[in-house]
């Protein structure tokens, strides 16, 4: 049995059904509470278990290892299974941390905090909030990919809900055998392009579970109302389906109307069972990310991560280093380098943030111009896709700027970067040294050029920060998908900020909840990209960094949330009542890991304990 199932046969986390919980949050126009006793553990307020024994030191929301009090330990039956010592959480860290750190391999870094989320979440989650910037690598990338590498061999417990296609019609029974009965977040993959890594099959789940766990870390958000979900629709990667242990669906990936129909399913299943339930789609391979992302962002409450939230850290690193050097929309050429899921997702939201600053429709699409793997994205080539074809440049003003070849292959990045001269270069290839010398000598050289190059991991970087440095005298202003050492320069020391979309997903999450938005519209991302780079401090731009410190995320997550739930209901998308405090809201919703006091319910003698197998 989940331990969180035992929790609610403890009267902790009843099921309600779903039209009735949505009735009450009308009437009151406040975000509804968690549900018992979770409402109350996120206000700090004391609780009664009907746990008792080792039953409640094995429920991982419940448990608090040797910080139960004296009296608790009385009361709830734990004399005797706990040594003498009574520890504070603050004890507790300092220990865990020990352990994490006395590891010499990041993998069993992993593997050890997995194991304590397994088996006191609480004081992970405390754990993983005190030490972000520690542990972030560790929980997420880089060593989350070695840990969807290796699933099947470092699996432990099974967490979140597994869907394969053999499920089509029972998907919505598959979602109500989660361990919660008011889900709020969901973070689903099909686990296609795990990071930098390609198709992983089932070990892809790791990727919502690290991104849940940042949720809760971040954020606030409290686990008992998110779920991760792998489509575990299949694998075509031959090295895991060759595994006698893999854990997955040994079978090739699921494609076409078959696969189509299981996304629908899904949906269906998420809406049935948890409406207006936040649904987050993670690391879906670029053409079905983003079918996937249009198809459904009107009609449920969701958002593709490498997508928007990508799009929205580019932003709110360009917003910060346009404000530092003076610019304005109008002035800026783009070039975008890779027109996948990254790529398109940029080009769209940077043309929003172009328009609303009053640019000409005409202006704006001359101004950001893409580059793939077959060069110019313009829209008199054949082989478009619509969503790339939405982004292209005109072919008419690209041959007005020399750039439509004779013969079939188009203008190359190097050639684009010169016709162009660009004032921000964006990096979303996926191809280490993209940036030659010729490239970065392209920009424009009568201002302070902004480069991001965002290729992870560290290998695969379109630049290093120190070359392009080099290559414009330390003029440009970069950022990078992968953590960078600051760069020496003379008499100075240049940070090199990470565009990382932890800056923009929590709080982006964290505000649609809040808000109880039906959709997560183009305004809550230009929202928090506003909010992201307001964030970062003038010395910090003086230094050379885009974008806030690790250091600052809680508080970060906290304003995303509240403006991107106020754009929610400027927009009329919130189910949140106008007359409620956002600040509040948030405040109330965000969960600081801590135990609050425990006594023991009515009716839960030691006698029912050992009946019902403690
Ligand atoms: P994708 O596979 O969907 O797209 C890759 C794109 O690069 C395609 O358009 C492809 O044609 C293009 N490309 C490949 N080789 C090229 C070449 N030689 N010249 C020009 N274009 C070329 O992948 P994606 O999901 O869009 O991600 C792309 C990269 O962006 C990845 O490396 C990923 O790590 C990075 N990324 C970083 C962040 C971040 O830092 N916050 C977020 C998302 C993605």
């Amino acid at each position: 049995m989940q331990p969180e199932t035992a929790a609610a046969r403890a009267g902790c986390a009843e099921r309600q059904p779903a039209p009735a919980r949505a009735a009450s949050a009308l009437i009151l126009g406040a975000m509804r509470p968690l549900p018992p006793p979770f409402d109350r553990m996120i206000a700090g307020q004391a609780i009664s278990v009907g746990e008792t024994g080792s039953d409640l030191l094995g429920r991982r929301l419940f448990t608090k290892d040797l910080a139960f009090s004296p009296k608790e330990r009385l009361e709830l039956g734990l004399r005797g299974l706990l040594p003498d010592r009574v520890l504070t959480i603050e004890d507790q860290v300092v220990l865990e941390v020990e352990r994490i750190r006395r590891k010499t391999d990041d993998l069993e870094r992993y593997i050890g905090l997995a194991a304590l989320q397994d088996r006191n979440a609480t004081l992970f989650y405390r754990v993983l909030a005190e030490n972000l910037e520690e542990f972030l690598p560790i929980v997420y990338t880089p060593t989350v990919g070695r840990a969807c590498q290796e699933f099947s061999h470092i699996f432990r417990r099974t967490r979140g809900v597994w869907i394969t296609p053999d499920d089509q019609d029972q998907v919505g029974t598959l979602l109500r055998a989660a361990p919660f009965s008011d889900v709020r977040l969901i973070v689903v993959t099909d686990n296609e392009r795990i990071l930098g890594l390609g198709d992983q099959g089932a070990g892809g789940m790791a990727i919502p579970i690290g991104k849940l766990a940042l949720y809760t870390a971040v954020s606030g958000i409290h686990p008992a109302v998110t779920l991760p979900v792998s489509l575990d629709v299949g694998t075509d990667n031959a090295a895991l389906r060759d595994d006698l242990l893999y854990v997955g669906y040994a079978a090739p990936r699921l494609r076409g109307p078959r696969y189509d129909a299981l996304v629908e399913a899904f949906v269906e299943g998420v809406e049935a069972t948890w409406p207006g339930c936040l649904i987050q789609w993670e690391d879906f391979k670029g053409p079905n990310a983003l079918r996937i992302l249009d198809r459904y962002r009107d009609r449920v409450p969701s958002f593709n991560d490498d997508i928007q939230g990508t799009a929205v850290v580019v932003l709110a690193a360009s917003l910060a280093g346009l404000r530092q050097v003076g610019r304005r929309w109008p002035d800026e050429r783009i070039v975008i380098a890779g027109a996948g899921a990254a790529g398109i997702g940029i080009a769209r939201l940077l043309r929003l943030a172009m328009a609303q600053a009053g640019v000409p429709a005409a202006t704006i699409a001359s101004s950001i111009v893409l580059v793939d793997s077959q060069g110019l994205v313009h829209d008199g080539r054949v082989d478009l896709g619509e969503p790339k074809r939405a982004v292209s440049l005109p072919a008419a003003i690209a041959a007005d700027l020399g750039l439509i070849q004779d013969g079939p292959a188009e203008a190359s990045l190097e050639a684009v970067a010169a016709a162009i001269r660009p004032t921000i270069l964006v990096g979303a290839t996926g191809v280490a040294g993209m940036f030659t010398e010729a490239v970065i000598g392209s920009l424009a050289d009568d201002v302070r050029p902004i480069v991001l190059p965002l290729s992870n991991p560290t290998s695969l970087s379109e630049a290093l920060p120190a070359d392009v440095l080099r290559w414009t005298d330390g003029r440009a202003l970069v950022a990078t998908g992968s953590p960078f050492a600051p760069v020496p320069l003379p008499g100075e020391t240049r940070e090199v900020a990470q565009a990382n979309n932890v800056f923009v997903f929590p709080g982006l999450g964290l505000g649609a909840i809040v808000a109880e938005a039906r959709a997560v519209t183009d305004g809550m991302l230009l929202a928090a990209a506003r909010t992201v780079a307001a964030a970062v401090s003038d010395a910090r731009l003086a230094a050379g960094a885009l974008l806030p410190p690790i250091g600052d995320l809680r508080a970060i997550a906290r304003d995303v949330a509240i403006a991107v739930a106020e754009e929610a209901r400027r927009a009329g998308v919130a189910g949140l009542g106008p007359e409620r405090d956002l600040e509040v809201e948030v405040d109330t919703a965000t969960w600081w890991p801590a135990y609050v006091p425990y006594t023991r319910a009515r009716g839960h003698g030691p006698d029912r304990r050992r009946a019902a197998g403690g």
